[in-house]
């Protein structure tokens, strides 16, 4: 699709500073791409103050039992376990945070008709805050609420102070809009992020460890269909090795300087 496009494997996954000539390559592509896709993850977040779960400080990284902890036999299960996740939810950052520079310079790439697709892993609605439109959350988004039962998506609700909310309707917990492990994520949105992946030039992957499917697949998705796949992280990643290019740093930082130096 792209003369430029590394040929061989040998090739592939050249690992850039933001500071290195690679980057001009890099800007290149997305300066030619008639259709960007990108998928971030919750390393564009951490400049918001918003913790990752797996990067050197995460969440889980630092308390491997709250990975364990979060699926919805544990929550059901377990009072604890429930109201330990309404007050992560009442005092997570989420609540405070601001959209960063790295979320700012996709609003900029997306408002100059290069960005097509923004998927997100993210769960803090910060895109969204952002002015960031075209958005797939694959994994819900904490800032809504929704019945354990039923599934149905509540406005209100009432509880007495430190005890979990229950649904009007069936009496069974209130719990978070997000996808929890071992469940399904909204068909709709996987749907929309393969689609998007196959159709794009360049897929920019943006601060995820690559680690949690389906999300993970979209990169291959996208090489498959002849996209290059760049990745934007400090760290090493599961995609490093495979991806086209990578660029190393934070996204809010490497984010703003490839869209400061489009054409
Ligand atoms: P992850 O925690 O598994 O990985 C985060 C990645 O971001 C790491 O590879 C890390 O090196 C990288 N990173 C850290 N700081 C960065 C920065 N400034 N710029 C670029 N990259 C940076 O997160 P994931 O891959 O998104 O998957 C885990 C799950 O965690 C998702 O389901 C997501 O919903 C959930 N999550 C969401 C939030 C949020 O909404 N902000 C926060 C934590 C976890």
């Amino acid at each position: 699709m792209f003369r430029t496009r590394p040929t061989t494997r040998r090739e592939a996954g050249r690992v850039a500073t933001v500071a290195d000539p690679q980057r001009e390559e890099v800007r290149r592509w997305i300066d030619e791409a008639r259709r960007i896709v990108v998928l971030t993850g919750a390393g564009i977040s951490t400049d918001s103050g918003i913790p990752d779960f797996r990067g050197p400080q995460g969440v889980w990284t630092r308390n491997p039992a709250a990975e364990k902890a979060a699926n919805l036999q544990t929550f059901l299960s377990d009072p604890e376990a429930r109201r330990a996740s309404w007050r992560y939810r009442l005092e997570a950052p989420t609540r405070s945070a601001k959209p960063n520079a790295g979320h700012r310079a996709l609003v900029v790439l997306q408002r100059r008709g290069k960005l097509d697709t923004l998927i997100t892993q993210n769960v803090d609605g910060l895109h969204q805050r952002a002015g960031s439109r075209k958005l797939v959350e694959l994994h819900g988004n904490i800032g809504r609420v929704k019945c354990s039962r039923e599934d149905t998506l509540v406005e209100r609700w009432e509880a007495p102070a430190g005890e979990v909310p229950r649904c009007a309707h069936c009496g069974a917990p209130l719990r978070p809009d997000v996808v929890w492990f071992e469940e399904m994520l909204p068909e709709h949105a996987v749907a929309a992020a393969e689609d998007a992946v196959r159709r794009c030039d360049v897929l920019l992957v943006v601060g995820t460890s690559a680690e949690v499917y389906p999300a993970a697949a979209l990169p291959v998705h996208a090489q498959r269909s002849g996209a290059i796949v760049v990745e934007i992280n400090p760290n090493t990643t599961a995609l490093s090795a495979a991806a086209d290019h990578v660029l190393r740093g934070a996204a809010g930082v490497v984010l703003p300087a490839l869209v400061a130096a489009l054409d």
